[in-house]
């Protein structure tokens, strides 16, 4: 996951934390990003539904759930969050 401002990458453990309503921020040039609602995260939020109707509360599910962790890190798209370009 990497800032779309200046490029440096950002921790991939944050894409949980992101939604609409509380974006990440960029600890190299401190702009706030959040996400795109774009058919990555539906396809992101489904592999969620999925694993915990194939694994339930299980440790199978953490390591799955890292996995999709990951995946969604790689390849969510971070929009800058609206009303911050006065600075
Ligand atoms: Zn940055």
């Amino acid at each position: 996951m990497k800032c779309p401002s200046c490029g440096k990458g950002i921790s991939p453990f944050k894409v949980w934390l992101i939604t609409r309503w509380s974006p990440i921020t960029c600890r190299t040039c401190g702009k706030r990003f959040g996400r795109d609602v774009n058919v990555q995260l539906a396809i992101v939020s489904f592999l969620c539904f999925i694993g915990f109707r194939v694994f339930g509360l299980s440790w199978p599910l953490i390591v799955y759930a890292l996995i999709v962790m990951l995946i969604d890190a790689k390849t969510v798209k971070l929009v800058p969050v609206e009303g911050e370009a006065k600075k």
